[in-house]
C-alpha cells in the first residue's frame, strides 16, 4: 500500500506491531492480477531473482495420484507471469522498494489501538511494545492489520471471524528440478495438499489442509510431523514421499469472516482487515495488492481534483469500487473448499466433470480472476 501510495507522490508512515518486516518461511503464490500491480511498481526485476514462474496447475486424485487435469496457466498469454515465492521473499522486495522511497516512513514495534477523525485527518494512537504511547497525525488511516483487525474494530465492525474446522499445515520440502515448474493439487476426501517450487527451484513450498476439532490462537504454531504422516497415510505415494521430506511444519487454524465496509469517512480496510480469503483460491494476498493500487489511484485522483478535503470521498469511492470484485473472490474460494473436499461418491461427479471441462474450460472459468487491470 505504501509503495502504491508513495509512487503517486502520497506520502505514507507504515506502522507495524512486530519488531521487524520478517516472515515465516511458507510460499505464496502471486497470480497475474496482483502480479500486473507488483510489475507497475517496477518490481519485476527483483521479483524474477526470487520468484519461479508456474506454467501451469496439475490437480490429482489424493489417494492414487491418478492425474485428473493440468491447466496451463495464462502465462502463455499474458505477459505477466503467475508467480511462485516465498513469503519472506516478497517482504524483502517489497521492503527493498519501500526504503528507497523518501517519502515512505517505516515504524516497527508499535500496534495501533485508537484513531479519532476530524475534518482535516485522522489521530492514530499508537502503543509500543513496552507500554509507551504517541499519536500521529495523517489525513486517514488505511487498516491493512490482518484477520484480527483492530482497525475493522475500530470503524465499529465487532463481527468475530469464524473457525471453519480446518487448519493449514505448511513446510518447505527439498525442491526438484523440472523444466516445467508448476502448482500440484491433490484432492481428498475433506482434505487437500498444494505443492510449488519457491527460491529459485530450491525448494517446495507444502500446504496440507485438514480437519480438525478446534481453533489455535495467533498467527501460526509449531506442528508435530507425526500427526502430518498419519494424515497422508492414506495418500498415493508420490505424496506421502513429499510430506515426508518436509521441514519446519506452521500450523494456521482457517477462519473466515464476512467482508466489512471498507470504508468509514477517513478510515479505510484491505486485505485480510476487509476480506480474509480462505486459502482454496490462493488469493488473500494478491487481493491486498489490488486493493493497494485501487484505493492509491482514487487518493491521488481525489486529492488532486478536490485536495485533503476529499479523502473521505475517495475512500467511499473505493470501497465501491471494490466490494463486489473482493466479495466474488472470497466466495469462490469458499466453493472451491467445498468441490475439493468431496468424498466418495461425490468426488466421482467432481472428477469427470473436472476431465469433461479440460484444461481450456477450466482455464477459461478463471479469465475473470487473472486478467483483472485496475481502472
Ligand atoms: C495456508 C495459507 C496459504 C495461503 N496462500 C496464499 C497464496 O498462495 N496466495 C495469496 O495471495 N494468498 C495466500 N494466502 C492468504 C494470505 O496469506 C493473506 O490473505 C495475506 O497474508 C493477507 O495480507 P494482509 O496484509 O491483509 O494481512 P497480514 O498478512 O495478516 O498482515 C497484517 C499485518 O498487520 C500487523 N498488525 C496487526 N495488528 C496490528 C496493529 N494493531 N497495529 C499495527 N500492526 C498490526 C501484523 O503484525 C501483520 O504484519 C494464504 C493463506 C494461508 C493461511
Amino acid at each position: 500500500m505504501a509503495l502504491s501510495l508513495a509512487r503517486r507522490g502520497i506520502a505514507a508512515t507504515v506502522i507495524e506491531k512486530r519488531t521487524g518486516f520478517g516472515e515465516l518461511g511458507a510460499g505464496l503464490q502471486i497470480s497475474p492480477n496482483s502480479g500486473r500491480v507488483l510489475d507497475a511498481l517496477d518490481l519485476a526485476l527483483p521479483l524474477k531473482r526470487v520468484a519461479v514462474s508456474s506454467h501451469g496447475l496439475r490437480i490429482r486424485r489424493w489417494r492414487d495420484g491418478r492425474e485428473l487435469l493440468e491447466m496451463p496457466t495464462h502465462a502463455e498469454r499474458l505477459p505477466t507471469p503467475f508467480r511462485m515465492l516465498k513469503r519472506n521473499d516478497l517482504h524483502t522486495v517489497l521492503l527493498d522498494a519501500a526504503r528507497a522511497m523518501p517519502n515512505i516512513r517505516l515504524m516497527v514495534g508499535r500496534a495501533v489501538q485508537g484513531v479519532a477523525q476530524d475534518e482535516e485527518g485522522v489521530s492514530v494512537r499508537l502503543e509500543g511494545q513496552n507500554g509507551g504511547g504517541e499519536s500521529i497525525r495523517a489525513l486517514g488511516l488505511i487498516g491493512a492489520d490482518g484477520l484480527w483487525s483492530r482497525v475493522r474494530e475500530l470503524t465499529g465492525d465487532t463481527s468475530p471471524p469464524v473457525f471453519t474446522g480446518y487448519e493449514a499445515w505448511r513446510a518447505l520440502a527439498p525442491g526438484a528440478r523440472t523444466d516445467k515448474p508448476r502448482v500440484g493439487l491433490h484432492l481428498g476426501s475433506g482434505r487437500h495438499a498444494v505443492h510449488y517450487p519457491v527460491a529459485g527451484g530450491r525448494e517446495s513450498n507444502l500446504v496440507v489442509i485438514r480437519q480438525t476439532g478446534e481453533a489455535r490462537e495467533g498467527w501460526s504454531h509449531d506442528g508435530d510431523p507425526q500427526v502430518l504422516t498419519e494424515h497422508v497415510a492414506n495418500g498415493s505415494q508420490a505424496l506421502r514421499e513429499l510430506v515426508d521430506s518436509a521441514r519446519g511444519w506452521q500450523v494456521w487454524s482457517l477462519f473466515d469472516r464476512k467482508p466489512a465496509a471498507m470504508a468509514k469517512g477517513r478510515i479505510a480496510l484491505l486485505g485480510d482487515a476487509a476480506h480474509p480469503v480462505l486459502p482454496f483460491l490462493a488469493q488473500g494476498a494478491s487481493l491486498a495488492i489490488e486493493d493497494a493500487a485501487v484505493l492509491a489511484r482514487l487518493l491521488a485522483e481525489h486529492l488532486e481534483a478536490d485536495g485533503e478535503q476529499a479523502v473521505p470521498a475517495a475512500m467511499a469511492a473505493y470501497a465501491s469500487a471494490r466490494s463486489a470484485r473482493v466479495a466474488r473472490v472470497q466466495e469462490a474460494s469458499r466453493g472451491n473448499g467445498r468441490t475439493y473436499h468431496l468424498g466418495w461418491p461425490l468426488s466421482m461427479g467432481r472428477d469427470f466433470a473436472l476431465r469433461r471441462l479440460g484444461p481450456n474450460g477450466l482455464q477459461r472459468r478463471y479469465d475473470w480472476l487473472y486478467d483483472w487491470h485496475d481502472g
